[in-house]
């Protein structure tokens, strides 16, 4: 499931859920290069952790869309913040 996909629109990051954890996948490889965050993709398995990141995408000027936030935001409060592979 994604949280937001490079779209052209109101998003330039690709957020998903995995068994591993959150996996951010940049903002593609022309805004990386300009306004560098992360060239490789990112996991990441704590939510709030995911929200600050998405935070550097927004301060880079990368178009992270608010539904984003709310949803790990309410995923914290309902799933807890660790989103790791708990097996
Ligand atoms: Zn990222």
């Amino acid at each position: 499931m994604s949280y937001c996909r490079s779209n052209g629109d109101d998003s330039d990051v690709y957020l998903v859920m995995t068994g591993h954890g959150l996996l951010c996948f940049g903002a593609g490889w022309r805004l990386e290069e300009t306004h560098p965050v992360h060239k490789d993709s990112l996991t990441i398995t704590s939510r709030t952790e995911m929200i600050r990141h998405l935070g550097a995408h927004q301060a880079a000027g990368h178009k992270v869309p608010d539904r984003a936030f709310d949803r790990l935001s309410e995923e914290v409060e309902y799933l807890g913040d660790f989103c790791g592979d708990e097996s």
